[in-house]
């Protein structure tokens, strides 16, 4: 690791106190089942592609026997529960997690890429955050949603991406659980160790036998989950495109889905902004998690007046930032998901030199092995390029200047997502208006990729539907009698 005007010594995370298994079966009814697939695949360190773990490859017959047992589940203890009953599964899980937080940190890393520093200090806290608030809203329905009689769905199939993979599975089961709803979960095939750990989790908080499943695999067993005739609801986050096919096999079904997808976030920054905050703010909204983030502020809007000013800024900071091991804790970009991934951003950065655009890189050195990616920048950037149109989910910022505000909400709306944006102006009345005017499921003003439990978060357009977080993350997972 190397950077131009920086030189700390490592400060490594130790991995001592993570407790992994070599193989791990599905966990179906509260067991851990041999998969009737009889296959495994490898899960590996993206940063530096070792092999840690074997995990099973769930099929067809591995998700109906795991949708078999959430339905027994429903049926004959979690649905029969009081809410205060399952509220106090709910807390004994959180709990369980912050005491492994720090394990649940370190694997999240070691499986998926990340820094350590946003394991440990974003996902991992988020995670834990998302089932101490939702356990409180179990015992709580009625007042909630006053009048309204909700219930519970019943059995539930979630099926999460490789970016946030406890956050998302947060999520998904701590609302799913807290309204009464079984679930049959079914990770990133790239990241399934946390959600793996999650299930011995359960068994540790006696969770009853079959209320959480994880049927691991590809994406065919998502496919198969999907499938499946007996669940009520699917709720799925991850790409556009398999969002599409997901919405379509649902179609004329009685499940009712959620859909959280992509993103081409827009990140304004007006004249009047407090210029090195805002720096640190685009810094932060692209180049966290290395770009992999649904709402990543990849497309920068800078008032023209301050552009060259801020683009200047922006290169120097990047000079100091470190790309490399994520369990340094000096790391700030660390290793991207998979080869694939990479593969896919390294081909956008070349199209985007293509198109004509202006690249600029930080010289600094990135480790020989494993999946890394300097974080760049592309300025003259057409608002019709394929870079400044299509998710490229890696940290990569295109950069566009304006002059009016009209033309800015009209070029940044001038996308097919609309899952966030952020705003920088010391004008209160101008993030009111902008906010008001931008097609995003979420706008930040001053400030990026902040996240709370109590906090809705979903999509407009090809973003998807559906809400996930707050007392919207609860509806998502209720019928309402009246
Ligand atoms: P992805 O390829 O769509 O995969 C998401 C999940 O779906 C994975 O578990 C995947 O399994 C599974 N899957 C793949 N094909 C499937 C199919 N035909 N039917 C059912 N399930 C299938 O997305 P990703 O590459 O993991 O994640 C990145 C995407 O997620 C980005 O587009 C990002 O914007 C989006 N995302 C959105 C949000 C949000 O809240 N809006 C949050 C995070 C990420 P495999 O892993 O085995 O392929
Ligand atoms: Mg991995």
């Amino acid at each position: 690791m190397s950077t131009a005007n920086w030189d700390l010594d490592p400060s490594m995370e130790s991995t001592a106190i993570v407790q992994l298994q070599p193989k791990y079966d599905l966990f179906i009814g509260g067991c851990w089942q041999k998969p009737k697939s009889g296959k495994y695949f490898a899960t590996y360190n993206p940063a530096d592609e070792s092999v840690l773990s074997e995990i099973a490859y769930g099929n067809q017959d591995d998700v109906n026997l795991a949708v078999e047992a959430a339905r027994k589940a429903y049926n004959e203890v979690w649905s029969k529960m009081s809410g205060a009953e399952r509220g106090k599964y709910l807390f004994r899980i959180a709990r369980i997690m912050q005491e492994k937080s720090r394990e649940l940190a370190v694997l999240e890393t070691l499986d998926g890429g990340k820094p350590i520093r946003e394991s440990r200090d974003i996902d991992i806290p988020l995670a834990c955050n998302h089932f101490f608030y939702y356990a409180g809203w179990a015992d709580k329905l009625a007042e909630a949603f006053p009048g309204q009689k909700p219930t519970a769905l019943g059995v539930a199939g979630q099926i999460t991406p490789w970016n946030f993979p406890l956050l998302m599975l947060a999520w998904k089961i701590a609302p799913a659980l807290a309204c009464g709803n079984t679930v049959v979960l079914k990770p990133a095939e790239t990241t399934s160790l946390t959600a793996l750990k999650f299930a011995e989790i359960c068994e540790q908080a006696q969770l009853p036998a079959g209320v959480v499943n994880i049927v691991t695999g590809h994406g065919d067993t998502g496919a198969a989950l999907v499938a499946n005739q007996d669940l009520d609801k699917i709720a799925f986050t991850g790409s556009t495109a398999v969002g599409k096919l997901i919405h379509k096999a649902c179609i004329g079904t009685s499940k009712k889905l959620t859909l959280e997808l992509g993103g081409k976030s827009a990140n304004i920054i007006l004249e009047d902004a407090p210029i090195d905050q805002a720096v640190e703010g685009i810094i932060n909204a692209i180049f966290f998690n290395q770009g992999h983030v649904c709402c990543a502020g990849s497309r920068l809007f800078v008032q023209e007046s301050i552009a060259s000013k801020v683009i200047e800024k922006l290169k120097f900071r990047l000079q100091s930032i470190y790309v490399g091991n994520p369990l340094d804790k000096n790391t700030d970009i660390g290793a991207v998901n998979s080869k694939k991934q990479l593969e896919t951003i390294e081909k956008y950065i070349a199209l985007g030199l293509e198109e004509g655009a202006e690249i600029f890189q930080p010289t600094c050195n990135l480790p020989s092995k494993g999946y890394y990616c300097k974080p760049t920048l592309f300025t003259d950037v057409a608002q019709s390029a394929r870079i400044a149109q299509e998710e490229i989910f890696g940290p990569v910022l295109t950069i566009q200047t304006f002059r009016t505000l009209e033309e800015v909400v009209q070029k940044a709306n001038n996308s097919p997502y609309g899952l966030a944006a952020g705003v920088w102006t010391v004008n209160g009345a101008r993030i009111f208006g902008l906010s008001q005017q931008l097609k995003a499921g979420v706008v930040w003003a001053n400030t990026y990729n902040k996240f709370d439990p109590t906090s809705p978060f979903g999509g407009y357009k090809e973003s998807g539907f559906g809400r996930e977080g707050g007392r919207h993350g609860l509806s998502a997972y209720l019928q309402f009698k009246n």
